[in-house]
């Protein structure tokens, strides 16, 4: 059988029958009547013919062959580590963790919000500091997001500046660069040694270690920082605070850094999860999510994301950040990997590597070389005068990659698999014989003395055999994608097939750190051209970056592109952005961190962008106006007739098109962005290209553009030349190909798939979704509808009218699903009072119909409440989810029968899913934050 045709949910028999419920007798005819004409493709897309996954596999395996795979000390931001193979097999191959979605439904999320929680305590006791996220998308960036924090934060410091350690990682240097660009916010790189600069500083980061390694005191700096009204940030590595004191017990206000070395392979720059913990009072600001302890409808604790969990939807360009996905799974790996080893056991990995450095530096010093700095963790600088390249060389001949520093300096990292053997045939290479350390201990003033995570998580599962079954408990309570259709719409859950995820995992592409010579990473950059050049002809642009790690940050790389070339036509005065009130929050938010006014067009009631006020903003904002933002098909779920007219608008009074093509699915190989209008588009691989949701993150945002905007693309000037220039554009994310890691999934795919199967994927999508608007538009009015009364790829039903008659909101209906099995759709986006409903090409009729008739049978629930059968309150809505313990208690006093709460369709009798909490207190979560593990005595039964 053929790749796609696993792909697919559909059967031939069923095709046909969902077509006839629809009264077309082909696909061809829906398709023609669903995608406007003068958008539509003709011809088929140009890609290579499909391959089986026995050949995409031996294919890629061919190019992993092409990588050399060597001991990588190069560090800087990147370290060797050990991924426990538990957490491999159990977590990241395993699709009960990586298929789930953002846990914006706790009730169904407890697990792997429990696992998430696990990671911000590791964050928050290594840090010192009382809050942290549940993780962001490097280190570079959440570098960046703090310089914007402190800036917001810090309201003593007027019109102050920034002062940024010249020692903090040169990917970071060049990131926060950018953002603070962008955003017109004054800074300067400090060489801190001379202390900290004149004038009106309102803060401060600090780079511990430096990035050639060296732990230097900071507590002066940061107490001079504060004395002057300056908050201050550590970029710190997470791993080194097992030894050293922690940034929040000397006075820091915010800790960022990357856990890429808890347990995550290079994967030739990510995706890893960067990490962000700030001081009590800072928490609001905090970017990204959030995941806090609240109490579920029985007063049990039960987690849930908290305080700025939708905000990018709510507050839009004045949200805290655009962050949107982040890298949740790769969070909970690190978490994990916490948890297994435990306070005591990270400890011992830092002594070891320290010590390994140590003997290291001890060899080497004998050899005549002389060290840059004698206060080091696992990095060691050397000194030794024109000789770099000749290290560098000799240490590759040994299979040891380092890091040349300059011409004169060498720098390398010791990592958790560096054997005895390895350390010896590095020291033997550049000319010393390894022993034992001779002194370089840290400094006693600078070693913490406190306890840390002595939370019981931290310490209950040392056996594998606890650890698989800890984190077999925590799975079990959530609902992925193994186990139900995620019918998320804008958020194309479909399938991500076995054989799309296997290579990730292969050491010949997950161990290459990305700044290895060119010639150890043919393979991938043969995979990267490859997957490049598919993603070009697949959207109808010229160009393409895969720097983004999300869409949002694809978002952003975009609206650079755009505001760059309005610079470089002298139009420096184009800054504002249109955007239909309609849209994806991260569109306004990514514009307002692109340094962009936002203005909103609005909706016609069609659900179409409203021309006739396009006109309108047109004229008012002029020459202003450096382009627009719209999502097509359009976030309502359908194909808008006029989207050549708006472009055209649009490009005649001097504006770019951006279109977020988040929802590519409904058009590949039927229409194309590139083609219609459109000047860039960012996609989301981790939706339309197969890659795993991961739980919130990872993502791949990859920006195409029109060839007037390919010189704007994010660049790859991470380290300055000679004169300390980086070069133009400066890179967006803190590796040239962002979350390279997961790029196989999508090569993979579209191997597979080729062009007849990627457009079958779209056309599935699109006659799925058509059949449920069929089927359940008697009960729940489907919104925006085209003309032709078909939708595109999800549909929106409305449940405002049940709503005013019976009480019942379109989130009781979401938590009643669950007692259904499901995972509910999105909820109240585009349009509140809704529920959005995307099913994919992936599911097959029979699931479809299971959905189905749960909504139908929930319907039936509504109306015996408009009915007055049963008040809104008592209703077994309103009640929902159910949990085993409830259903079964001694005494049961509802107006419905325990039967109906847990068993309302035959079908749940043979697989049946309970919820591991009931509903969940979500303000009262939020009045009451708290982000640490409860104690093990909130979970005693006999309390409560
Ligand atoms: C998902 C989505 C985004 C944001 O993508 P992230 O990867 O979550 O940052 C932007 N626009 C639309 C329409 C989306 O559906």
């Amino acid at each position: 059988m053929s790749f796609i045709d696993r792909h697919l949910g559909p059967r031939g028999r069923e095709t046909e029958t969902m077509l006839s419920t629809l009264g077309y007798d082909s696909l061809a005819h829906l398709i023609d009547e669903v995608i406007p004409s003068n958008i539509r493709l003709d011809g088929d897309l140009d890609l290579p013919a499909p391959l089986s996954e026995l050949e995409a596999q031996k294919k890629i395996a061919s190019y992993a062959a092409q990588n050399q795979v060597k001991h990588q000390m190069i560090g800087a931001g990147y370290y060797d580590t050990i991924t426990p193979a538990v957490i491999r097999r159990n977590i990241l191959e395993n699709p009960g963790w990586y298929t789930s979605y953002t846990p914006y439904q706790p009730e169904i999320s407890q697990g792997r919000l429990e696992a998430l929680l696990n990671f911000q305590n590791t964050v928050m006791e290594l840090t010192g500091l009382p809050v942290a996220n549940a993780s962001l998308l490097d280190e570079a960036t959440a570098t960046a997001e703090a310089a914007v924090l402190m800036h917001r934060a810090n309201r003593k410091v007027k019109n102050g500046f920034f002062a940024i350690d010249s020692r903090a990682l040169p990917q970071t240097l060049s990131v926060v660069r950018g953002r603070a660009e962008a955003l017109d916010i004054p800074f300067e790189v400090t060489d801190f040694s001379q202390g900290l600069p004149e004038g009106d500083l309102y803060g401060v980061i600090l780079a511990a270690p430096g990035h050639d390694g060296e732990v230097r005191d900071i507590e002066p700096l940061i107490k001079e920082a504060k004395e002057r009204g300056a908050l201050v940030t550590v970029a710190a590595d997470l791993l080194s605070l097992t030894l050293l004191t922690s940034p929040g017990s000397l006075g820091a206000d915010i800790a960022v850094g990357s856990t890429q070395r808890f347990g995550l392979p290079f994967w030739y720059g990510g995706p890893h999860a960067a990490y962000m913990a700030v001081t009590k009072g800072m928490e609001r600001n905090l970017p990204g999510r959030l995941v806090g302890v609240s109490k579920d409808s029985a007063g049990k604790p039960a987690y849930r994301l908290a305080l700025q969990t939708r905000e990018q939807h709510i507050r839009r360009e004045k949200a805290t950040s655009n962050i949107c996905t982040a890298q949740a799974l790769l969070a909970i790996a690190a978490g994990a990997y916490a948890v297994y080893h435990g306070p005591e056991g990270l400890r011992a990995i830092a002594n070891r590597l320290h010590d390994n450095a140590a003997r290291v530096a001890t060899a080497l010093v004998a050899t005549g070389l002389t060290l840059v700095h004698e206060n080091f963790f696992d990095t060691v600088a050397f000194e030794a005068p024109g000789r770099a390249d000749e290290l560098v060389a000799k240490a590759l001949e040994a299979g040891v990659n380092i890091r040349k520093l300059s011409a004169d300096r060498i720098c390398l990292s010791i990592g958790e698999s560096h054997s005895e053997e390895v350390l010896d045939a590095l020291v033997n290479a550049l000319g010393g014989t390894l022993d034992e350390a001779e002194g370089y201990e840290l400094p006693s003033e600078l070693l913490r003395t406190d306890d840390y995570m002595s939370h019981p998580v931290f310490h209950l599962y040392r056996s594998e055999t606890s650890m698989m079954r800890y984190l077999r408990a925590l799975s079990d309570k959530d609902l992925a994608l193994d186990r139900t259709m995620i019918p998320l719409g804008s958020c194309t859950m479909k399938l991500n097939a076995a054989a799309e995820m296997e290579p990730i995992s292969w050491p010949e592409l997950a161990g290459i750190h990305p700044n290895v010579p060119a010639d150890q990473a043919q393979g991938w950059k043969a995979l990267i051209d490859e997957l490049s050049n598919w993603l070009v002809e697949i959207t109808g642009y010229d160009a393409i970056s895969l720097q983004p790690n999300s869409g949002a940050s694809g978002e952003y790389a975009g609206l650079r592109a755009i505001r760059a070339y309005h610079e470089a036509n002298g139009d420096t005065q184009r800054t504002v952005v249109l955007i239909p009130n309609s849209a994806h929050g991260t569109n306004a938010a990514s514009a307002a961190l692109a340094g962009l006014g936002v203005a909103g067009v609005a909706t016609a009631p069609d659900g179409s962008i409203d021309v006739e006020d396009l006109k309108a903003k047109i004229e008012k904002y002029g020459d202003t106006i450096a382009g627009i933002m719209i999502t097509y098909p359009s976030t309502h779920g359908v194909f808008e007739e006029q989207v050549v007219e708006v472009c055209q608008l649009v490009h005649d009074a001097g504006g770019q098109v951006y279109v977020d093509g988040a929802n590519l699915n409904a058009q590949m190989g039927l229409a194309q962005p590139g083609k219609f209008g459109g000047d860039v588009s960012h996609l989301n691989l981790h939706k339309t290209f197969a890659i795993p949701h991961g739980g919130g993150g990872p993502g791949v945002g990859p920006v195409a553009v029109g060839a007037h905007l390919e010189k704007y693309l994010p660049g790859n000037g991470f380290e300055a030349d000679a004169e300390g220039n980086l070069a133009a554009p400066l890179p967006i994310s803190q590796a040239m190909f962002g979350s390279a890691g997961v790029l196989p999934i999508s090569w993979m795919y579209i191997a597979m798939t080729g062009a007849e199967g990627l457009r079958e994927s779209s056309e599935i999508a699109i006659l799925s979704a058509n059949y449920i608007a069929k089927k359940l538009r008697g009960l729940y009015p489907v919104l925006y509808a085209g003309e032709t009364g078909l939708v595109a790829h999800e549909c929106i039903l409305d449940l405002r009218q049940l709503t005013a008659d019976s009480g019942i909101t379109a989130e009781d209906v979401c938590k009643r699903l669950m007692d259904y099995g499901f995972h509910a759709p999105t909820l109240s986006f585009p349009v509140p009072g809704t529920l959005m409903v995307e099913p994919t090409e992936s599911e097959s009729l029979a699931e479809l119909d299971r959905f189905i008739e749960a909504m139908e049978h929930i319907h039936a629930e509504i109306q015996e409440v408009i009915d007055g059968t049963v008040t809104a309150e008592e209703s077994v809505l309103r009640q929902a989810p159910h949990t085993a313990e409830v259903v079964t208690a001694d005494e049961w006093d509802r107006p419905y029968p325990r039967s109906q709460a847990a068993y309302p369709v035959p079908a749940l009798r043979l697989n049946k899913y309970f919820t591991s909490v009931g509903r969940i207190d979500g303000a009262g979560g939020d009045r009451n934050f708290v982000c640490e593990c409860p104690p093990m005595e909130a979970f005693d039964l006999e309390a409560n």
